[in-house]
């Protein structure tokens, strides 16, 4: 058949074999390339050329910070539990804008509230930071602080945090000022044992103290592209006396210390309501920063993460919200995805109880629903878009099949 001349671009002349796609409109088309450039031009003509850094849409002002009622219950739609955590947070980053704001009068200068959250992992710390993040439409940076050494040693500067958090703003200083940055894992930074060692501590009490640094709220170098890779790179000054920093950390065994430091002040004490009230199930409710020092935390970090806060274990049933009620519930997702090709998809109630049992069992927590439904779904998202189904039911038996089939082995966790 003769090509259809009139299928070309109306603003470059390219036929449609010669582009990658042609818009077709009632009188006229556009290819992809014109696409490109009109995006270009459009953002070019609506660029005012004023400094976006001070827009203040993009430095919160109080006004548009929400109240903490508002801020938990925007964490209420991708969070599930940990309302205590939520509250704290909450809190936390309204005070931390008024603090912004403040005017310093008669010498009463609020002082930064940074945050700390103990919880076993995989119970939403992350998940929380990233969440308040996204809802202020703050610059976020996460970091390890397991990959943090004191400068001189392999591994990365503090400072490095900086960098990321200048990335994740687009390099734009005075939006880094205001970010936050979640550290994960800060208790792998503790120091082992209660004898500083003769030998440097290089992972430990040596980082701790150059995290005081950034915590404190301090003017620092910043290397835009991170690393030592790039000497000659200029430096960033960053003054970090407003961003807000999220610690978060297991803390594995603290439980022992504060079980330990309870029964010694109900023993002191002779206090028997103390006793009788502590839930033993439970012990991180009742964290304090003594059981962080405890840990080998030095106490001027203690000092300058005054909001400490715990995450409760995911106990069976918040497993199986966490399936189907946040926001972007994994179960929403699969849903999605079928949808996209025309399908409905559906699970079954025992089904979803099956993949909280397979996750409580591999103890693989929240993190393992996802691997345990991937299995599951794998041949059917592979199968079904090539076939004419309008619908499609996870059952009980198909998914049970589905993980026998798949060496169960690998799901499980030593
Ligand atoms: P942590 O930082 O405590 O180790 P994360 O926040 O990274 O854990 O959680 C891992 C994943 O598990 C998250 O991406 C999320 O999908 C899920 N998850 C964990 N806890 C919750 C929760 N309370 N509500 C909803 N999802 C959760």
């Amino acid at each position: 058949m003769a090509k259809d001349l009139s299928k070309k671009c109306s603003f470059c002349g390219s036929t449609d074999s010669q582009v990658n796609l042609l818009l077709m409109g009632l009188t006229g088309n556009i290819c992809d390339a014109c696409i490109e450039r009109a995006y270009e031009a459009l953002r070019e003509a609506f660029d005012t050329g004023e400094d976006e850094e001070d827009t203040p849409s993009e430095l919160h002002t109080m006004a548009s910070v929400p109240k903490p009622a508002k801020i938990k219950e925007f964490l209420d739609q991708y969070v599930i539990g940990q309302d205590e955590a939520k509250k704290f947070l909450s809190v936390a980053v309204y005070n931390h804008y008024k603090r912004i704001e403040q005017k310093v009068e008669n010498d009463v200068e609020i002082e930064k509230s940074n945050i700390i959250m103990v919880g076993e992992t995989g119970t939403g710390k992350t998940l929380l930071a990233r969440s308040i993040a996204r809802m202020l439409n703050v610059p976020f940076a996460m970091v390890d602080a397991t990959v943090l050494t004191e400068a001189g040693y392999v591994g990365e500067d503090v400072e490095s945090i900086l960098s990321r958090l200048l990335q994740a703003a687009d390099y734009k200083v005075p939006a880094t000022e205001r970010g936050i940055v979640f550290i994960d894992e800060i208790d792998k930074i503790a120091r082992k044992g209660d004898n500083p060692s003769i030998t440097r501590d290089v992972s430990g009490e040596g980082v701790q103290q150059g995290l005081l640094k950034l915590l404190e709220g301090s003017i620092v170098n910043v290397p835009p592209k991170g690393g030592r890779k790039h000497p000659e790179q200029a430096f960033v000054t960053i003054n970090t006396k407003n961003i807000l920093f999220i610690c978060g950390g297991a803390f594995d065994g603290i439980e022992k210390k504060i079980g330990q430091r309870l029964n010694t002040r109900a023993v002191g004490y002779k206090t028997s309501e103390t006793k009788s009230t502590v839930d033993r199930n439970n012990l991180l409710q009742y964290i304090s920063p003594a059981d962080l020092k405890a840990f080998g935390l030095i106490p001027e970090i203690i000092g300058r993460l005054p909001i400490l806060t715990y995450l409760n274990p995911l106990s069976r049933e918040t497993l199986r919200r966490i399936l189907t009620e946040p926001k972007n519930a994994i179960i929403k997702q699969y849903a999605k995805l079928f949808e996209m090709d025309g399908i409905k998809l559906e699970f079954d109630p025992e089904t979803l109880d099956y993949i909280v049992d397979k996750a409580v069992e591999f103890r693989l927590g929240a993190r393992g629903l996802r691997s345990i439904c991937e299995t599951i779904m794998t041949d059917a998202m592979f199968e079904l878009p090539s076939k004419r189904n309008k619908s499609f039911r996870v059952t009980l038996q198909y998914a049970k099949e589905r993980i026998e089939t798949f060496n169960e082995h690998k799901l499980r966790v030593a």
